[in-house]
């Protein structure tokens, strides 16, 4: 297998970030989103015979075209304030994790305010207790965000697929909600640089085990962008646990352009990939320009974190099926089978150039 002439796009920062675990239960574990991720898909990728680019630097704009400003203002400030206010050297809390949640049972349609303390103040962003914020983080999602965007500049450039090696992850996280190891939704800030930059129809596919929530969040109510998720069932008790059911179709002018195919656990190569197909059906209905895969590898029989059973040869597939829909930026979510992570990335992107390859 050979990925020469495929750019993939990452960015050294990405490296930077480092949770040292998750809180989950409320007791600290190792955690699986770890930086080796992304030095072992790169190494995978380089191997492979890909095109490695560097990521460019891209303005603040290009972000909150999708999130609040004062959610990216607090990832960007969370750690500095945190070790200046002695919480890591004076109290041994290592890294930014909330506390207390402003959920609407909370506020009882009361306004948010701001907390005058930090601890207090941490939470108003974040959704659960594991996407930690240390030292890194930010640069971290920064540059995961900026490998995005170079990738949709190389697409708009008539580039017919890149991958852009993120990492952390995305789809989880909503216009003002960080949370689900994701801190910037790097598939929502490429689809919408391609709007921006005049693509008029947008679709992106996530394949990730995980229902995409942050992604379906950020264009449930457009329909210039459709977004369609494959995932492990939520309601058979796995995260995001309260999003990803198939009766979230979108609202107002969204209405229709959000599909969710949730998946029994245990779901292998046949009811997977009949799931993808469904969503590229809708991909051609939307009449899509251009296609965002976020690309969770966590789908896999082997991975920790999921229970479905997917074999590398059907990532293959679903990558072929993907790219006939048109030219394709590839996204990387989760993935968290390190023996694994390589090989599929190989195979998925294997499949994503070969109908390209056939049509040059
Ligand atoms: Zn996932």
């Amino acid at each position: 297998m050979s990925l020469a002439g495929l750019p993939v796009i990452h960015h050294p920062d990405c490296l930077r970030h480092e949770p040292g675990g998750e809180v989950w239960l409320g007791v600290w574990d190792a955690g699986t989103e770890v930086p080796a991720r992304a030095s072992i898909l790169l190494d995978a990728l380089t191997r492979a015979g890909a095109d490695i680019h560097l990521a460019t630097g891209h303005d603040d704009g290009a972000i909150t075209a999708v999130h609040d400003p004062a959610l990216v203002g607090h990832l960007e400030s969370a750690w500095a304030q945190w070790e200046a206010a002695g919480y890591p050297a004076e109290h041994g809390r290592h890294r930014v994790v909330p506390y207390l949640f402003p959920t609407a049972g909370l506020l009882s349609g009361l306004p948010c305010r701001s907390p005058a303390a930090l601890h207090g103040r941490v939470g108003r962003f974040c959704y659960d207790t594991m996407t930690l914020i240390g030292p890194g983080t930010w640069e971290a999602a920064r540059g995961a965000a900026d490998a995005a965007l170079t990738a949709a500049d190389l697409v708009m450039s008539g580039a017919p697929s890149a991958y852009a090696l993120c990492r952390p992850p995305g789809h989880h996280a909503g216009r003002d909600a960080h949370g689900g190891s994701c801190y910037l939704n790097n598939a929502a800030i490429a689809a919408q640089a391609l709007r921006d930059g005049g693509v008029d129809r947008v679709a992106i596919v996530d394949l990730d085990a995980h229902h995409g929530n942050g992604t379906q969040a950020i264009f449930y109510a457009r329909d210039d962008v459709y977004v369609g998720s494959v995932h492990v069932d939520p309601g058979a008790g796995w995260f995001p646990h309260y999003l990803g059911f198939s009766d979230e179709r979108g609202s107002g002018a969204g209405a229709g352009a959000n599909r969710n195919l949730p998946l029994a656990p245990g779901t292998g190569d046949d009811g997977w990939l009949a799931a993808v197909d469904l969503l590229c059906a809708d991909v051609r209905r939307h009449r899509a320009e251009a296609v965002v895969v976020s690309l969770g590898l966590d789908a896999a029989v082997s991975d920790p974190e999921s229970p479905l059973a997917v074999s590398g040869a059907a990532y293959r597939r679903a990558g072929e099926r993907v790219a006939a829909l048109g030219p394709t930026l590839v996204v990387q979510e989760g993935g968290y089978d390190l023996t694994v992570l390589g090989p599929l990335a190989v195979e998925t992107l294997t499949g994503i150039v070969a109908p390209q390859r056939r049509r040059g």
